[in-house]
């Protein structure tokens, strides 16, 4: 099942197929495991860009998302059903997508629970029949339904509609928050999914449980930390000894304040709850970064209030004064291109 890849014979292997504000998804690979985390593109794109990379998307075996926001899981619920496979979540982060998928739903935490019950019965309704239905869904019907905005058409359509005989018939509506399979897990416990480790981190940002992953498979640590308004000692003691740091390097600092965003806007990036900036990267690779990944990837740049260019020079001078970091090969991941396949 795993030869369709042109790396099938790379064992550990990271792909940052888009990473910005207007999506965000990287491949895990390790021994027969793949795993997409965050899954913030289209479903087609996303198919798109696994291809181009070389990567076959039915190969992969599971989804973790950092956290709710749409640059993250915009494209989560089309994949997972699309490719029936589970996908993990905090449960903070499944309950917060839910609310983002159904906003106007006004839901209870009983309600809540309740629905989550429903789901999981109806998950094991559907694995009973063991019926390949999620293959034949419309792709395009199915993400028209998922975007919020729609639930007005959503709740329009399940009205009760008179047929020509004069019965009234229910129709039937998709639920845009259904998965074929959830699975929690917690910041801080380890676990693993086939033959990839886990480790899920707290990261401070402005969702409701977000968090990092540092995924081992083989001996090799791959790190990702995107989406932090700073770096906070848990995360620095995550990131020790890792091969492969994922980063962010959101915005420059100057740019940001002179740059189009309003001022509330730019507040929020600036917290300790936003994002991390040029100069926040380049302090901690200075002064804390351990100088052990053998790629070290600036990730989540902002297209208006950063250049590629300053990234880059700004994180090369931090490393430049520490001699035992030549080696390390410094990389930017794009929003608009997959990056090629890192192998270790
Ligand atoms: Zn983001
Ligand atoms: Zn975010």
């Amino acid at each position: 099942m795993h030869t369709h890849s042109r790396y099938a014979h790379r064992m550990v292997r990271f792909t940052v197929l888009a990473s910005g504000s207007k999506g965000n998804c990287t491949v895990v690979t390790g021994g027969k495991t793949r795993i997409l985390v965050d899954a913030g593109l289209s479903c087609r794109e996303l198919f798109r860009r696994l291809r181009l990379a070389g990567e076959a998307p039915e190969t992969l075996d599971a989804i973790i998302i950092t956290h709710e926001h749409s640059d993250h899981v915009g494209g989560v619920a089309v994949t997972a059903r699309k490719l029936g496979i589970p996908v993990y979540f905090t449960e903070g982060t499944h309950r917060a997508w839910m609310r983002w998928m159904a906003p106007r739903r006004q839901m209870t935490y009983a309600q809540w629970v309740e629905q989550c019950k429903q789901q999981a019965a109806a998950r094991q309704t559907a694995a009973d029949a063991a019926t390949d239905d999620c293959e034949c869904e419309d792709e395009a019907e199915v993400e028209e339904i998922a975007k919020p905005t729609n639930v007005a058409q959503i709740s329009a359509a399940s009205e009760p509609a008179a047929t020509a005989d004069g019965a009234v018939q229910e129709k039937p509506v998709k639920d845009p928050t259904w998965l074929p399979k959830v699975e929690y897990f917690k910041a801080g416990v380890a676990f693993k999914i086939g033959d990839i480790s886990v480790s899920p981190f707290t990261i401070p940002h402005d969702a409701t449980d977000p968090v990092g992953f540092v995924f081992e498979a083989e001996g090799v640590r791959m790190a990702v930390a995107t989406d932090l308004g700073y770096m906070p000692p848990n995360v620095k003691a995550q990131l020790r000894l890792v091969d492969l740091l994922l980063l962010e390097s959101n915005h420059d600092l100057e740019m940001l304040r002179d740059g189009p965003y309003p001022w509330s806007v730019k507040q929020r990036v600036l917290s300790r709850v936003g994002h991390l900036s040029n100069e926040a990267t380049a302090t901690y690779l200075k002064t804390e970064y351990d100088g052990q990944a053998t790629y070290v990837i600036l990730g989540h740049l902002s297209e208006s209030n950063n250049l590629p260019e300053l990234a880059r020079i700004t994180a090369e001078r931090a490393l430049s004064g520490r001699a035992s970091l030549l080696a390390n090969r410094l990389l930017l991941a794009a929003q608009h291109e997959a990056l090629q396949p890192i192998c270790f």
